[in-house]
């Protein structure tokens, strides 16, 4: 097996980490920054904090264990990083309960990130709080002379998350509801696809051809692939699955890639940044 890029390669030390700032966005969101500078510095867009959301090990081991957060942003020159995290289950509810002074124990930065094509369009294509690594690739993207083009989908309007701060961090964003109460009335394949397909038959982006980068539910995420596989795009993907150590050795976030059964990734490490045609979508 060969070792990831040397920025990707895991620091193992906890660290300790002061809460700077602890906002509610509404709709059950939340956006923490974290005094970090050293992970600020080094931190590369797609990967990700993991977080020991409580204090010991609950009945049920849940409280104590860690939560893995994609890094939403970095600013080194105020030495901070940022989550955008849904509240849902028993660690996000105690991340919830933390206020600014309070000191976490994080591991950070931790995976493989993104790899931007300086010869194409980027397309973020997000759905809920798949939002979060592409406030950071936006900005990143800019920086390097990009014009991103974010879409974000949810099942109703009440459940879009972030596009504002897509849009702050320099992406021009679209959205999309299954039910219609915002934007394009569709799932956010259906309209990504649609629009560089309209796009490429009126002679191309203005600038040059995409590069999709993806963070969703699987469904959303296999179903792109299967179009990106169709037109020629490559893709890449963020993958979600849920892990224990994530340094590489409890192997509970191993995905299967398509060589057949036997061949299996470990998300922590070698992603949770893949290249689509690594993993096995069925
Ligand atoms: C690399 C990586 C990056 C991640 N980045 C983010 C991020 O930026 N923001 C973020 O909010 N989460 C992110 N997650 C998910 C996060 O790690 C937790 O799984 C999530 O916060 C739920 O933890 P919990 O303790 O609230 O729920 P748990 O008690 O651990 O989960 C309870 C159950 O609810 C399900 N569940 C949890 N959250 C949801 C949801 N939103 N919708 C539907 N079902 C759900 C779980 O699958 C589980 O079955 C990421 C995961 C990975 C692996």
């Amino acid at each position: 097996m060969s070792l990831p890029p040397p920025a990707a390669r895991p620091r193992r030390a906890p660290l300790a980490l002061r809460v700077a700032a602890h906002e509610d966005l509404g709709g059950g969101l939340r956006w923490l920054t974290l005094a970090a500078p050293d992970v600020a510095a080094a931190a590369e867009p797609g990967q990700f904090a993991h977080v020991r959301c409580g204090g010991g090990l609950g009945p049920d081991g849940a409280l104590g264990t860690r939560r893995a957060y994609s890094l939403a942003d970095a600013d080194p020159d105020r030495g901070t990083v940022s989550l955008l995290y849904r509240v849902w289950g028993r660690g996000s509810v105690w991340l919830s309960q933390r206020r600014p002074g309070e000191v976490l124990d994080v591991l950070a930065p931790l995976g493989t990130p993104f790899r931007l094509d300086p010869h194409r369009t980027p397309v973020f294509v997000a759905g809920g709080t798949g939002v979060a690594p592409f406030i950071f690739l936006a900005r990143r993207a800019r920086q390097k002379g990009l014009r991103p083009l974010a879409f974000v989908g949810a099942r109703t309007a009440a459940e879009l998350a972030g596009g504002e701060f897509l849009a702050a961090a320099g992406a021009e964003v679209a959205v999309a509801t299954d039910d219609g109460t915002a934007g394009f009335a569709g799932t956010v394949v259906d309209l990504v696809v649609r629009a560089l397909e309209e796009t490429a038959a009126a002679g191309g982006l203005a600038g040059p051809s995409p590069a999709l980068y993806a963070c969703g539910p699987h469904a959303m995420m296999a179903a792109l692939a299967a179009a990106c596989a169709a037109h020629g795009w490559p893709l890449q993907v963020s993958l979600e699955t849920p892990m224990a150590c994530g340094i590489g050795i409890c192997l509970s976030c191993t995905v299967p890639g398509p060589r057949g059964p036997g061949f299996y990734r470990r998300c922590c490490v070698e992603g949770p940044v893949f290249d689509a045609r690594e993993v096995a979508w069925e």
